[in-house]
């Protein structure tokens, strides 16, 4: 098979593993690698053993396909040089800044007839590929994608960094737009909010309700969808599938609770996840990782001129759901008045400390120690 000439743009945390696995694919080849830290690149070069070059314009002559994997805010200036070249770009998530450069990128990649892709790679979570292949309208659906501060993607805020994920998938899902966006968010660490939530109604009806953050002790990404069909719930850490189906039975009649007796009203209870209720836990472990499938499928459309499972449109109109929804929380007046306090910069004031750090920090934080039992048992 043909090999393509291939380089990423962005070394960093997520482009050294796009470079990694393009090393040593056997449908690629890894022709350079370009980083403004020049010391990060030649080591990364050295262990790959492939090629640094100064600026994206240089490799731009060597190559006919890039992945962008700089910090946001240079997707746009670096894909644009890229897409005018008509070189096939892989452009990290969210696609660009704003509506208004993710249109440009869009016009591009039309008009100079290069392919355009974006990195929304729980597109090809496992447990979401399966969840596609069945028979689902979701009505309401909770998301909730928390992650640990990392201190990268500062140039954007949680909606743009995290929700945009959920924001693609929706779209994907329900093939309709929103027509309703209410939202919140919070600034904790900087310029830009660290935790969002949004409830969305799309055309059809859906209700979604989503909530990202980035300052969460533990990583935890899972949706939940209920539907007319049953219930799905994806866990995008664990790539796990978990649906959950009324019985033919229980369709047609409902559980019989009226008039029975309390011991056989327990014995209904019991059986409700094994006969009435029906479950099934699907893992989808010892597959490729999520990465590796995203760029064979960037290598097959390069090679073959098929349409990318995430499109540049698909991944435009992620952000102008986000920019609603930035919009919103950006409006949001916290005390229900436009004079108090107004979006995620301007939180209220503290009426006090929620706890005594210096005192706890003596005190029982164990559930087992002796003074919390007593407190419990007063
Ligand atoms: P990072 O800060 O670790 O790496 C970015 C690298 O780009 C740095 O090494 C920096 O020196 C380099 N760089 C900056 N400007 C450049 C330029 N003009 N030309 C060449 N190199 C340049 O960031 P990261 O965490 O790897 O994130 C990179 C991108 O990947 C971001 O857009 C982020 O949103 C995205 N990302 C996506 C996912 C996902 O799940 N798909 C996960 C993490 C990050």
């Amino acid at each position: 098979m043909r090999r393509i000439r291939i380089g990423v743009v962005g070394v960093g945390h997520l482009g050294q593993a796009h470079a990694r696995i393009l090393a040593a694919h056997p449908e690629a080849h890894l022709v350079g690698i370009v980083d403004t830290n020049t010391a990060r690149a030649e080591t990364i070069a050295r262990q790959l053993q492939t090629r640094v070059f100064d600026h994206h314009l240089d490799l731009a002559d060597h190559v006919e396909a890039v992945c962008v994997v700089t910090p946001t805010v240079f997707h746009y200036p670096v894909a644009a040089d890229l897409l005018r070249r008509g070189i096939a770009t892989l452009v990290e998530k969210p696609l660009a800044l704003d509506l208004a450069e993710a249109d440009e990128l869009v016009d591009l990649a039309r008009r100079h007839g290069a392919l355009l892709q974006v990195g929304h790679i729980e597109r090809f979570n496992p447990a979401y590929e399966d969840l596609k292949r069945r028979p689902i309208r979701p009505k309401y659906i909770e998301v909730e994608r928390h992650g640990t501060f990392t201190g990268r993607s500062t140039d954007i805020g949680a909606v743009l960094d995290l929700m945009i994920h959920d924001l693609d998938l929706l779209l994907d899902l329900l093939g309709e737009p929103a027509v309703e966006v209410h939202a919140l968010g919070m600034t904790v660490f900087g310029k830009h909010e660290d935790m969002a939530t949004a409830r969305l109604k799309f055309a059809g009806g859906c209700i979604a309700h989503l909530t990202a953050s980035r300052m969460s002790p533990q990583p935890k990404r899972k949706m939940r969808i209920w539907s007319a069909e049953g219930y799905a719930g994806l866990d995008f850490c664990d790539k796990r599938l978990t649906l959950v189906q009324p019985s033919p039975q229980l369709r047609a009649q409902g559980l019989p609770t009226r008039g029975l007796p309390p011991e056989e009203r327990v014995a209904l209870a019991e059986q409700v996840f094994t006969r009435h209720l029906q479950t099934r836990e699907l893992t989808h472990s010892g597959l490729p990782d999520q990465l590796t499938c995203e760029l064979s499928s960037f290598l097959e459309c390069v090679r073959t001129g098929m349409e990318p499972r995430v499109s540049g449109e698909a991944a435009r109109d992620a952000i102008a759901l986000a920019e609603r929804i930035l919009h919103s929380l950006r409006h949001h007046a916290w005390d229900n008045h436009p004079a108090g306090p107004v979006g995620p910069d301007d939180l209220p004031l503290p009426l006090g400390a929620l706890f005594d750090a210096d005192a706890d920090a003596h005190a029982d934080t164990d559930p087992d120690t002796d003074t919390r039992k007593r407190r419990a048992a007063a």
